[in-house]
């Protein structure tokens, strides 16, 4: 039986707590498991670790075991009070209890930023923030090097897949933009509590320091616009979504060396962020 096991059911009763489906309230309670994320991580007492959603500290403990600090972001003020509790004022564990969604990561890690080499992303995000979670960190947080993230098995492939796999869609596209994303292995249910109905998955996404913000949103709406009605022509959703007659989008793609029928989902992010530089280039300058 494992300890973070027999630990939660522990805090659970003795706190009365009643776990909040809404907030993805599904806790990691297997040893073994805990530690190969954590393994898969690899941090170390140079890395400044953000932890979403702490919870009751499962991961918190082994992350502090390595790291040379956590800020941990916890919105659930009855598991922050048990956190508090648990953690006692750990010197080297700032607990910030807010909605990791409003905040401004980088002015929390500015403040404890000068002691280390990396800033590193552990957590196991809550399923109803995950894609905006990722968005609004990869846009804004210029300090984060790396996110180790646990999520629906579903959404890590969809991250991470590559062009002409079943689950290459917008989100894959934008995500290899902006990182370098690995799949690194699957989880099953049966090691949460409570279990949840799908299995979930582990990627890393190493984030790359070349791209331009300021030509983010453009592209980003490029991207979405082409993946619109994925089995529709890229030549069809550009027409839908930006109004453009069809015999220019013709002209434009054949320029661009591209077969009119040619969809979305057959081109790589590269290809696809070519694409939208000359089709601003081609309609709007
Ligand atoms: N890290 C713990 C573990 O692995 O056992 C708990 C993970 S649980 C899937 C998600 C956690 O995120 C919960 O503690 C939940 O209260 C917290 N959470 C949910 N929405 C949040 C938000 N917007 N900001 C910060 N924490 C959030």
């Amino acid at each position: 039986m494992s300890a973070t096991r027999n630990r939660v059911r522990s805090l659970i009763d003795r706190h009365g707590l009643r776990l909040k489906k809404k907030l993805g309230q599904n806790f990691l309670i297997d040893d073994a498991i805990i530690r190969k994320i954590v393994d898969a991580a690899d941090i170390t007492s140079d890395s400044l670790v953000v932890e979403i959603g702490p919870g009751v500290g499962n991961m918190t403990t082994y992350l502090l075991e390595r790291a040379g600090h956590v800020l941990a972001y916890e919105v659930d003020r009855d598991l922050a009070s048990v956190l508090q509790n648990e953690f006692e004022e750990h010197p080297r564990l700032t607990l910030i209890v807010d909605d990791v969604l409003k905040r401004r990561l980088d002015d929390d890690l500015e403040k404890l930023l000068n002691s280390f080499e990396e800033v590193v992303v552990v957590a196991n995000l809550p399923y109803y923030i995950t894609t905006p979670f990722l968005m609004k960190a990869l846009e804004e947080a210029r300090h984060i090097d790396r996110y180790i993230l646990t999520l629906q098995l579903e959404v890590a492939k969809r991250l991470t897949a590559e062009k002409g796999s079943k689950d290459y869609n917008a989100l894959s596209v934008i995500i290899h933009h902006l990182t370098d994303p690995q799949f690194l292995f699957s989880i099953s249910q049966h090691v949460f509590l409570p279990k949840p109905e799908v299995k979930s998955g582990v990627i890393h996404l190493d984030v790359r320091s070349d791209h331009v913000p300021a030509e983010l949103e453009t592209f980003f709406d490029f991207v979405r616009t082409s993946f619109k009605q994925r089995r529709k022509t890229l030549l069809n959703n550009l027409h839908k979504g930006y109004a453009i007659p069809k015999d220019s989008l013709q002209n434009f793609l054949q320029k661009q060396g591209l077969d009119p029928r040619v969809r979305a989902e057959s081109l790589s992010p590269t290809d696809l962020k070519k694409l939208a530089d000359a089709f601003v280039e081609y309609f709007f300058s």
